[in-house]
This record gives structure tokens, sequence and C-alpha cells, in this order.
């Protein structure tokens, strides 16, 4: 194929898309599930992050692999312990809507150091993961359509 230089308003066109096209689907537990269940949950479903949800279905919470390793080395029975008490809670979640940009969603989990974005409707409902793969699959899907040249 001919490479070919970027032009800046395909740059332009990159950073704008929304997290809605690129983002992938949430992975869910209910507050009250043991950490055991959401060990099995994280490698059956193959994602780093799982969503918590409360008995409305709204989001509540946010469980990482780093969480789950550390409720892992303590005493805790972990068939017993709620994920409720390992998660990290509202109103410290960072969310994303779906009409957030790629920019701004990258800015997002660059600035609070952390892996992925649960992505919310209005009424706090999770409808979306926006993660570093999701920003690494985008970006990389640009540059091979972008440099390329057309009709080779
Ligand atoms: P890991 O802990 O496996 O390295 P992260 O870097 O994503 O994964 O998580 C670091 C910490 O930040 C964890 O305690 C996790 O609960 C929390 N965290 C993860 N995602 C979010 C988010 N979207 N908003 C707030 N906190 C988060």
């Amino acid at each position: 194929y001919i490479e070919k230089k970027l032009q800046i308003d395909e740059v332009d066109e990159l950073v704008k898309i929304p997290i809605k096209d690129i983002m992938s689907p949430p992975v869910v537990v209910a507050e009250d599930v043991s950490i055991y269940k959401s060990i099995v949950t994280m490698f059956l479903e193959d994602v780093g992050t799982l969503f918590v949800i409360n008995e409305n279905e709204k989001l509540c919470g946010v469980i990482s692999r780093k969480d789950l390793l550390k409720m892992s080395m303590g005493q805790n029975d972990l068939k017993r312990t709620p994920v409720s008490l390992a998660m990290t809670r509202m109103p410290n979640i960072i969310i994303a809507t779906s009409d957030d940009s790629y920019l701004e969603a990258t800015r997002k989990i660059v600035d609070n150091q952390i892996d992925s974005l649960p992505v919310v409707n209005e009424d706090m409902e999770v409808v979306g993961r926006f993660s570093k793969t999701n920003i690494a699959r985008n970006l990389v899907d640009f540059l091979c359509d972008n440099m390329k040249g057309k009709g080779d």
C-alpha cells in the first residue's frame, strides 16, 4: 500500500468520534454478589473491570482486578464477602456518556490513571464500557484506514 501523510481534518475526525461508536458492552454484577463470583465473572467475561449496580439497576460501584486481588490476600471468606465491600463507589466514579468524544473519554482515563470508564445514560444505567483496549483499537484502525492511499 501507499503511505500517505495524515491531513489535519482527518485527525480532527478521529478526536471527535463519539464513544458510542467504539465502546464495548458493559459487564455488570449486583452489589450483593460475592467477591468469589466477581472473580469468576471477570475470567469468564474476559474483562479487567466490573461495574456494580444496585437494586434499581443504577451504577453504584466499580471493581478492578487489583481491588479483587487485595481482597484475596486477607483472611476474607471470598464466597461470603460482597463485592460492595471492595469496590470504588459513587460519587467517586469517573463516568462517561455515549456522546463523549474519543479525546474527552481518553483524557478522563489518562488523568485519573484508570483502565476503563462506565458509559451511563441519564438514568445512571450502564450502557457501555470504554477501556484502554477501545482506545488502542480505535487509534490503530483509524491509522490503518487513513494512512493507506485509496485505490491500491
Ligand atoms: P487495577 O486496579 O486493576 O490496576 P484500575 O487502574 O482501573 O485497575 O483501577 C485502579 C483503582 O481505581 C481501583 O481501586 C478501581 O476500583 C478504581 N477505578 C477503576 N475505574 C474507575 C472509574 N471509572 N472511576 C473511579 N475509580 C475507578
